[in-house]
This record gives C-alpha cells, structure tokens and sequence, in this order.
C-alpha cells in the first residue's frame, strides 16, 4: 500500500455554473479500505475503471481483496447572487472520531469565504452522520456556538426524527441541540421531492443512505451542478450503482436506486456532479460510453487534465490549503474506518 502521507491536502478548487461559483475546501483525504464503506467494491471494479478511477483509488487491493478508497472529507460553499450557502461540515475539531478531523479546518474556511464565517447565510446538511455536521458548531470560550453566527441551518424533519430514535453517531448533543437552542436549525420537508434554497439552489430527496438525504442541484442560465451527499461515496458507484454502503445505509436498495436515479437524470449530460467524497478533481462529468458503462470524467478546476496521472500533486504554481502550516497532515490519518 502506498504511504498515505503521499495523499498531500489539496488546493482550492472551483466550479461556475451561471453566476453561482462553488468551492470546495477541504478537511482531509484519508486512505480507507472499501471493506468499511462499499464492501462488495473489488479490485475488478478498479480495473474496470480503465485510467479515470485512479484520482479516487490509493490502491487496488488492500490483501484481503478490497480496494484503498481515498476518501476526501470536504464542504463545498456555494455562492449565488443572494446567498452564501455551506453545503455539509465535515468531521469537526475532534481527532479522535473514526474519521478523524481537524482543529484547523474552521479558520481554512474563514480564510475561503469571502466575508468568512460571519458571511454564511444558509448551512445545509445533506444528512446527520458525524462526517457531515461537526463543524455545525464549535466552542468559543468553553461555550458550544454555532461556528456561522448568522446562518440558518437547514436540516431534513425526516433526519431529525431518525437520529431521535436512533443517535448512533453521537451528533445530537454536539452538533444538532446547541442549534435548535439558539434557535437557528429548521426542520425542513421537501415538498414534490425538492426544496428551494434559491432561486438557482433546490435540495432534492434522494434517500436510501439515509431517510432524508437530500443532494444539492444548481442550476443557473442552462448550467448545472449537483452535489451528490452520501447518495455516492465513491466514483466506483457510477461505475456500478448497486455498490451500496450497507453498514452505514438506512435503506440500501433504496440507495441503489437513487443511484440509478442521478445516473439516468445527469449521466450524459453537461452537469458537473460534485462528489461529497470525492477526492480531488472530485467534480465531473457522468459520460456513457456506447457499451452503455458510465465513467467520470473530472471537470473544471485545475487537477482536471490530470486524471490517471498525479492528481495528488499539485498543478505547477498552486498553492495548497495546508501551505500556511495550519494544515498539517501527520499525525492525524486514521484508516480504520467509521465506527
Ligand atoms: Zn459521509
């Protein structure tokens, strides 16, 4: 196996669709066996991927015939003409949950946004796992605050009442309550299957990894995008939806045929999807190739023309999110999985 102190954190990367521009920026990218997320992923599925699953893969099998998915925690800030969104906030300052995360992570976003954290309007969870709602606060002078002082939080009514029966994840107290006590999180219902954020932002129910699991559609003047969530983990799932990540799925069929969902809605099409762990390019497009297999071509940002080569260096002159030394990787790789 690679030495996963080769997975470098990687630079900005940034998508336009119209007027609405969408950043990603990243928490950390870790070295985690399939076995953990998508467990019938075989080294077949890699060799499969013919060249364009390698950005996303650190190694075919990790010897007991999974493959090494490098998996990138990240939010994306999505900023339309009216409103500045947060779409999901990673792991959190705790370095010691099964993914692990970064203390310096809130000021990387801070530095991000223009007019930083006090900038955000809205912060959507696609879903209430840990991965995707730690930074949804933070402590300031030994009290648990919301970290964007002036944003709703937009979270699913069907999201909370599952982690009301079943807190499986320990989100509620740290990442969920001190929300509703400062009375910023709306329970929200998606109405017909969507949600509008925006004009040119909608959420849409796609559910299986989770009841309420909503991706995030942008679309402005015939461009758009879609931020996939937990809906995919993986690029290997748009080589073969029914790839489910069943120890962590509410429902797994029900996620295999929201897969097959997004893939017949935005396969073949000019939609950049932006995977929610997607490792850098981590944005593409969904092409369909005449046998009718998909595969995921990276677009738009600056790693893009480097897939199958080097996609974990970076392109010549970048400058990478760590360069300020507050994003120092050692010490803090986990690759024992969710738990
Ligand atoms: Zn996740």
């Amino acid at each position: 196996m690679p030495d996963p102190r080769a997975v470098l954190s990687s630079p900005l990367l940034t998508w336009t669709i119209g007027e609405v521009t969408i950043t990603r920026v990243e928490e950390s990218i870790i070295p985690l066996t399939a076995k953990v997320l998508v467990p019938d992923a075989t080294p077949e599925h890699v060799a499969a991927g013919d060249g364009w699953i390698e950005p996303y893969i650190e190694a075919p099998d990790d010897g007991d015939g999974h493959p090494v998915l490098r998996l990138s925690i990240h939010s994306f800030v999505v900023r339309t003409p009216d409103t500045t969104i947060v779409v999901d906030t990673c792991v959190g300052p705790d370095t010691d949950r099964g993914l692990a995360g970064d203390p310096g992570f809130a000021d990387r976003l801070d530095a991000a946004i223009d007019g930083g954290l006090e900038a955000v309007d809205v912060v959507v969870c696609t879903h209430v796992h840990f991965d995707h709602v730690g930074w949804n606060t933070r402590t300031v002078d030994g009290r648990v605050v919301p970290t964007f002082p002036n944003a709703r939080y937009l979270v699913t009514q069907a999201e909370l009442e599952e982690v009301e029966a079943d807190d499986h994840m320990g989100v509620r107290v740290p990442s969920l309550l001190p929300l509703a006590e400062a009375g910023v999180l709306d329970a929200i219902e998606l109405d017909d299957g969507t949600f509008g954020v925006d004009d040119r932002v909608e959420l849409l129910a796609t559910p299986g990894h989770t009841a309420g699991h909503v991706s995030v559609w942008i679309h402005d003047g015939g461009d758009e995008a879609l931020i996939t969530g937990d809906a995919f983990h993986s690029p290997l799932q748009i080589l073969d939806p029914a790839l489910a990540a069943w120890r962590f799925d509410t429902d797994s069929e029900q996620s295999t045929a929201t897969r097959r969902r997004l893939l017949d809605r935005f396969g073949g099409t000019d939609a950049i999807v932006l995977g929610t762990h997607f490792a850098p390019p981590t944005g593409g497009h969904i092409v369909n190739d005449a046998d009718g297999n998909a595969r995921f071509d990276g677009v738009g940002c600056p790693l893009a023309d480097r897939v199958g080569r080097d996609a974990s260096r970076p392109p010549d002159g970048a400058r990478w999110a760590g360069d300020d030394g507050s994003g120092s990787r050692d010490g803090r790789r986990r690759d024992d999985g969710l738990r």
